[in-house]
């Protein structure tokens, strides 16, 4: 049997957090599809190269790739038992990837997980976000600061802001996700599975 787990919420509302979370207690591994993206940017592969500027703009990316890079992922062998998945599907466009591969097959089950934030919770806590440019860490500027201010406490990395946690990204950001992932709430919510 597998076990696929959707968490889905606004950008800033936590999935990240709560999928790392998770994946201790299931045993499973935390798959973030920006984090995946992001990482295929760092290493300035060939996807990178194409989609760092819809990044910059907080334009979600082409289904093609997101679902080439999520496949390459589920292939390591800590994904046998299944998957927490952290920002995909996020739009109704990739819910028929999502559902021939994931919620119609036999000895799977799948759980979706609604994180609810209010767009004013999410400009306060994007705004002063600082992520370890080493290991990932998240840090809030107010409500969890590094001790030594710019430095991961875990690994001693330099801390940035992300390209997209500029106020005009994360309008643009929120407005993506009312407008085309708020809609797969519905969605999950009538799955008798
Ligand atoms: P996140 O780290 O979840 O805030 O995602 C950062 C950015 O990655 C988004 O603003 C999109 O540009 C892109 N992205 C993340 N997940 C997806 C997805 N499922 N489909 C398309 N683009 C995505």
């Amino acid at each position: 049997m597998k076990f696929f787990l959707v968490l889905i919420g606004p950008p800033g509302s936590g999935k990240g957090t709560q999928a790392a979370k998770l994946s201790r207690w299931l045993r499973l591994p935390a798959l973030s599809a920006g984090e995946l993206l992001r990482q295929e940017i760092k290493s300035n592969t060939s996807w990178g190269q194409e989609i760092k500027p819809l990044l910059a703009k907080g334009e979600l990316v082409p289904n093609p790739i997101i679902e080439a890079i999520i496949a390459k992922r589920l292939q390591k062998e800590d994904a046998v038992r299944g998957a927490i998945f952290d920002g995909w599907p996020r739009a109704k466009t990739q819910l028929n990837y999502f559902v021939n591969n994931f919620l119609n097959r036999p000895q799977t089950k799948v759980l979706a997980i609604l994180i609810m934030v209010s767009d004013k919770e999410v400009m306060n806590r994007l705004s002063g976000r600082r992520v370890c440019l080493l290991c990932g860490a998240n840090y809030h500027i107010l409500y969890h600061p590094p001790q030594q201010p710019g430095i991961c406490d875990r690994c001693g990395g330099r801390l940035y802001i992300r390209p997209d946690d500029k106020p005009a990204v994360i309008k643009k950001r929120l407005s993506q996700y009312h407008e085309l992932t708020a809609p797969l709430i519905g969605f999950f919510r009538r799955q008798k599975n």
